[in-house]
């Protein structure tokens, strides 16, 4: 089957743990996923709120330079059309927390240069550009956090609203200019976790043309955090009915979280997307939200980026 998330951990962990992106006992590595053809995976480096200017950089630098050579390293709408061509492993860099950033916007366009595509404005806590999901009177965004928005939108790097505090998203919500992009949340009506997104959040991506991964951690699939596999398809009928068979996609957020026990990892994505066409959903609209969805989005935002020559 053909398969695209839009966040993992994995790189991260690996470099943490100094284990192999290919061979490992995470939750998603190369070898179990290479069942999917063409698999493209995002793969964030996590940079936490509180960090200075000068370890962000230095832990991006180190973690961004591990994506292995076998997988095809997508920075371009031709690096996507030829990794899908041959069906192979294509790998998209993504940067998980505005941190990264140190409060100086000269390193967007170096950011971009490196071949990140995404960034997640803020973890969960608060950093130059404004306030994530968990903080408790939370700011949207600041005078440097618009100048940044704007900017990553010139330079071709998604703005990722998953982990954003509901003013920051409202306040982007109303500055960008491009679809939206929130890599790994789910529905506040079906599990009532902070990080997970409301009715109207979902309806302001949707119209922007934007996209919304389905996250497979248990605390933001059920309160209590007693989930399964099953848990998904709430979440998935949920959007499906605000009108989202164009904005739904996955967003596994493997080796960032726990799993349900029915999904440990990357290799049990195929049994998902098998529960979504038993739950009647057709082929294409499954095929829509575990592929197509997210990469007609990353097709039309890498093909404002030029081949490198
Ligand atoms: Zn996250």
């Amino acid at each position: 089957m053909r398969y695209f998330d839009l966040h993992c951990d994995t790189l991260s962990v690996c470099e943490e743990q100094g284990c192999s992106l290919r061979e490992n006992r995470l939750q998603l590595s190369l070898a179990r996923g290479e069942a999917y053809r063409p698999w493209f995976q995002c793969f964030a480096v996590w940079i936490p709120d509180e960090w200075d200017a000068v370890r962000a950089w230095e832990r991006f630098e180190r973690i961004s330079q591990t994506l292995p050579l076998e997988t095809a390293f997508c920075r371009t709408r031709e690096d996507l059309l030829r990794t899908e061509a041959a069906g192979g492993c294509g790998a998209i860099l993504t940067v998980e927390g505005g941190a990264v950033l140190g409060g100086s916007l000269e390193r967007i366009p170096l950011l971009a240069q490196r071949g990140v595509r995404a960034l997640t404005l803020t973890w969960n806590g608060s950093n130059a550009i404004g306030d994530g999901a968990l903080v408790e009177h939370p700011r949207g965004l600041t005078a440097f956090g618009r100048e940044a928005v704007l900017l990553l939108e010139k330079n071709g790097v998604a703005v990722d609203v998953s982990h954003a505090g509901e003013p920051l998203f409202w306040d982007v919500a109303e500055l960008a200019r491009r679809p939206l992009l929130a890599t790994h949340s789910n529905a506040r009506a079906v599990c009532g976790h902070p990080r997970n997104l409301t009715d109207a959040q979902f309806c302001a991506i949707r119209d922007s043309g934007g996209l919304v991964g389905l996250n497979f951690y248990p605390l933001f699939l059920r309160d209590g955090g007693k989930a399964a596999r099953a848990d998904i398809l709430r979440h998935a009928e949920h959007f499906l009915a605000l009108g989202g068979a164009q904005t739904l996609a996955i967003g596994s957020d493997f080796d960032g979280a726990q799993m349900p026990p029915d999904l440990p990892g990357v290799q049990a994505v195929s049994d998902l997307a098998e529960d979504f066409l038993r739950h009647g959903y057709p082929e294409e609209l499954t095929g829509s939200i575990f592929y197509g969805n997210a990469r007609r989005f990353f097709e039309n935002l890498l093909a404002t980026q030029k081949e490198e020559i």
